[in-house]
């Protein structure tokens, strides 16, 4: 591929939004810096202006979605985590079946032309891998382990591992490994996957304290859930406790997804064990739940991506429509500053969490660019990353591998 040259007003290099910058790459990121001293160490090559009000980013990514339950709109019940589960296990069919190729295709676009570059399904069944194999997106493709009965455990196993092998024959999926929820996956089975990933070398996500009925139940098997599991599974005791269920991931830094019910012990455990967060602010509103407690987890320094969850908890996969809610929603951290750490959590944190080579605009990095405008000069470059997210509804551009992959209208 031929070298291209972009100059933007502003490339947001780690953190730092760099004044008059240009980037060179082909599929990789040859060179950054002053579009002055890029001009003269490539005095042949076009450089591309992006023009006034111009913001050039790394790939955003999103590590968090469902994309078998793209489907839903008004079919699931919103305000109450159980009620949600509840409507869930009676729809799940005409959801995924509703789920089409074209469908799921719709979604994958909708979150490229939020710029996202790269995301992590997580996937119960592996039916939207053929929509996948389509993309110029990278995965994570997040097979999941869900069952309780000891009975069963055998079956699903098999078929968990048959799905990792099969999202095994894609350059540009990562087969991974998700365990649902420690309410609905038996211990027995959890230690048999953590082991597997171990041996592959996959990366792990798993739910974790996403409602209060969640945090009763697991904390003396009460609350909202025992009603539930009583009547769906027959059992009134939840499987392990959350010590115990976390006591099972010593040894595998895993990305837990939720956390709104977390304590401080659950967070220093979370921060001993090098575990990361999925932050889905407008997933955890909708479905009842608290928010996050992200300023303890800013504080303690515990690395967060912000992610949309599926449209079986959300009402659109943009996550620059993500980062909006999340500024409104938590209002104990001051405004600049939660606005820089929403851009690190869907860029480089969320690129580390993930494995990949994008997240950065730095030499040797994949070329995965996301153009983002200002129809007015900023006063100020203190609050670009604020003004970026509330005035860019979609991108202007995107670049995935070097090549323009959606540019807007
Ligand atoms: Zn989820």
């Amino acid at each position: 591929m031929n070298k291209k040259i972009l100059k933007a007003d502003y490339i947001y290099i780690n953190g730092v939004y760099c004044q008059d910058y240009a980037v060179v790459f082909d599929t990789q990121i040859i060179e950054v810096g002053d579009v002055e001293i890029i001009k003269a160490n490539y005095p042949d090559c076009f450089v591309e202006d992006l023009g006034a009000g111009s913001l050039l980013f790394p790939g955003f990514v999103n590590t968090h979605v469902h994309l078998e339950f793209s489907s839903n709109q008004t079919t699931l019940q919103y305000g109450s985590f159980v009620g949600w589960l509840e409507s869930v296990l009676i729809a799940r069919e005409e959801i995924i079946q509703g789920s089409t190729l074209e469908v799921i295709k719709g979604a994958m676009n909708a979150m490229l032309s939020s710029g996202v570059c790269a995301f992590g399904a997580i996937s119960s069944y592996a039916r939207e891998l053929e929509a996948l194999a389509t993309t110029k997106q990278k995965v994570v493709f997040f097979n999941e382990l869900i069952g309780s009965n000891p009975q069963s455990i055998d079956a699903l196993y098999a078929d968990f591992v048959r799905r990792i092998e099969e999202s095994s024959c894609y350059p540009h999926i990562t087969p991974a490994i998700a365990i649902h929820a420690p309410y609905s996956v038996h211990p027995v089975a959890i230690v048999k996957a953590l082991r597997l990933a171990k041996e592959k070398n996959l990366l792990v996500s798993s739910h974790f304290m996403e409602s209060r009925a969640e945090k009763e139940w697991l904390g003396g098997s009460y609350g909202e859930f025992k009603p539930f599991f009583e009547k769906y599974l027959g059992v009134s005791s939840s499987l392990c406790s959350k010590e115990e269920f976390l006591s099972l991931f010593r040894a595998t830094p895993t990305h837990f997804t939720h956390a709104t019910q977390i304590d401080e012990e659950d967070i220093n455990t979370l921060k001993s064990y090098h575990h990361t967060i999925a932050h889905c602010p407008r997933s955890n509103r909708l479905l009842g739940s608290a928010p996050m407690p992200l300023a303890k987890i800013i504080e303690k320094e515990i690395a967060f991506s912000t992610a949309t969850d599926g449209l079986s908890s959300n009402y659109s996969l943009n996550i620059l429509d993500e980062l909006r809610s999340a500024l409104m929603i938590h209002s104990d951290i001051q405004l600049s500053t939660l606005a820089d750490k929403l851009i690190e959590s869907i860029t480089k944190s969320a690129n580390a969490i993930l494995g990949l080579n994008g997240g950065v605009i730095e030499k040797g990095r994949d070329a995965h660019f996301v153009l983002l405008r200002l129809s007015n000069l900023p006063s100020q470059s203190a609050l670009l990353s604020l003004w970026s997210i509330l005035h860019n509804e979609r991108a202007s551009r995107v670049y995935v591998d070097g090549e323009v992959v959606f540019n807007k209208v």
